[in-house]
């Protein structure tokens, strides 16, 4: 290893990677540090129940991840990353059997949102549909940093995507849309007269048209392993179970990127109260079960959809984010859902499944959702509770204490709602930077915010290079 590295990297997560990956490939000596025993932050996967079970802790469905601009342009697929798609992206499934479909055609989408709102649907997604590439590069960065590629697309997206979900959701009559669009802006946890939450959810539609709502062969784990493996073979180095408390604890480096909480951030480099401002959102209460068969859903989509939303309406999933962000406990939680040895044979023993869901509750709250959760899937798959052979909770306080990133279990490290939507960690020109000239923030509290996709390392990244260049 070289005397003086360029780059240290804290947190080896999806965002932190990215970052390091994007500084080796440009020739610089990088080296990532991590507090867990391995690699992958929020894109990992473990054996967490029984043998031969292999669970999602965290993400584990990547519409964001296929579409992104940051992996597109990295070998990982060389490096084991392959990409499975069930059937159908996403099924919201009413009680009485039936479901809205997110599926790759938009035409396919229309027609299982009731005569009424399928032309509305179609108008809505027409400008976007066949311009994903352009249309993440100009969406998932900081809006005022750079040009976008396509400016009057990004224009006209932007005048929508700041509107609140619960706008959106006026131009549609029926609940099989209005709940549709309500269960994709939930992704970000923030209630339905939060700013952004239309652009969220067009975001998540549109992706599922592009590249589908995948899962990753073998889990999560691949993506962060296939960034771990181009990092090494470009000569970065990467030390895990180290847990890094202050600045000084680190190997002398040109430039310090942290992929952590901006507090954390905050403690470690000693930049005081930079960052007193910066919000938590909800936390969520994550269950991973093995079962012994697939899940008894009653929607037919919902047997052949890799992620299943049950709320079912737009008021019980509005209902069930405002309680969350109010700090209320939900008395029936929107439940997403995901399973992925529907496409995937290596997640569970041959005729057995993995299934993964997950509800929103209060930052850093401490109960038990299990209950509530269990009842709410046996409503869509009566029986459910038969199938069940092991289940692993996880609640704000075990999701924050196996990852920090995760204050109060809150998964997007920081509350997307109001300005903080976009303005993330706080008011400032490069959100990256930070009021030590050689630190840099690259974790989803910056932009554009949660989920595996790298941008926010990629950015940051760009930015790190570019000031290493000038020093
Ligand atoms: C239950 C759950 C479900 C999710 N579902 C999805 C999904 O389906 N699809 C999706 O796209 N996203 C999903 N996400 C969100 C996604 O996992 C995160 O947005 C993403 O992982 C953020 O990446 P990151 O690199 O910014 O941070 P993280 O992935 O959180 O990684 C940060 C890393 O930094 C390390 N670290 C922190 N502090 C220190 C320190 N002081 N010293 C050393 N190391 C440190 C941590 O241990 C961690 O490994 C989910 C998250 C959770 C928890």
């Amino acid at each position: 290893m070289p005397s003086m590295l360029d780059a240290v990297v804290v947190g080896a997560g999806p965002n932190g990677l990215t970052a390091a990956v994007e500084l080796a490939r440009r020739g610089l000596a990088v080296a990532v540090y991590e507090a867990a025993d391995t690699v992958g932050g929020g894109a990992r996967t473990e054996e967490l129940t029984l043998p031969g079970f292999r669970h999602d802790p965290c993400s584990a469905v990547h519409p964001l991840g296929v579409g992104s601009p940051a992996f597109a342009d990295l070998p990982l697929a060389r490096h084991g990353l392959e990409w499975l798609h069930p059937e159908l992206p996403m099924a919201h499934p009413f009680p009485d059997g039936t479901a809205a479909r997110l599926a790759r055609s938009v035409g396919e989408t229309a027609a299982s949102l009731g005569a009424r709102d399928a032309g509305t649907y179609r108008r809505l997604v027409a400008p976007y549909t066949g311009h994903w590439e352009t249309l993440a590069r100009d969406l998932l960065r900081t809006p005022w940093l750079g040009t976008p590629t396509d400016p009057l697309r990004w224009a006209r997206y932007m005048t929508l995507a700041p509107q609140p979900l619960a706008l959106l959701a006026r131009r549609f009559s029926g609940d099989r849309a209005r709940g549709l669009l309500a269960g994709l802006a939930a992704h970000v946890i923030s209630a339905p007269h939060s700013p952004a939450g239309a652009g969220v959810a067009l975001l998540f539609a549109l992706a599922a048209h592009a590249g589908g709502w995948p899962v990753a062969r073998g889990g999560s784990q691949a993506i962060a392993d296939a960034l771990t493996g181009y990092l090494r073979e470009q000569g970065g180095t990467v030390h895990t179970g180290t847990a890094v408390r202050r600045l000084d604890e680190l190997p002398p480096a040109r430039a310090y990127v942290f992929d952590t909480s901006p507090t954390a951030l905050a403690r470690i480099a000693g930049l005081g109260g930079a960052y007193r401002g910066f919000r938590h959102g909800p936390g969520v209460f994550k269950v991973d079960y093995a079962l012994s068969g697939p899940v008894p859903w009653l929607s037919a989509d919902a047997r052949r959809a890799g992620t299943v939303h049950l709320g079912p309406g737009y008021g019980d999933i509005a209902d069930s984010l405002r309680r969350a962000v109010r700090g209320q406990e939900p008395d029936v939680p929107f439940l997403i859902t995901a399973q992925p040895s529907l496409v995937d044979a290596t997640r569970a023993p041959e005729g057995q499944h993995t299934f993964w869901v997950y509800g929103h509750v209060p930052n850093g709250w401490s109960g038990d959702l299990t209950g509530r959760i269990e009842r709410q899937l046996e409503r869509f798959a009566p029986g459910f509770r038969d199938l069940v052979l092991a289940r692993a909770t996880a609640g704000p306080p075990e999701l924050a204490a196996r990852n920090p990133n995760y204050v109060g279990g809150d998964i997007g490290c920081g509350a997307f709602d109001g300005l903080q939507s976009v303005l993330r960690p706080r008011l400032a020109r490069v959100p990256y930077a930070t009021s030590h000239p050689a630190v840099f923030l690259c974790s989803s509290a910056t932009p554009p915010g949660g989920g595996v996709h790298g941008m926010c390392g990629h950015h940051a990244a760009r930015r790190v290079w570019r000031w290493l260049r000038q020093h």
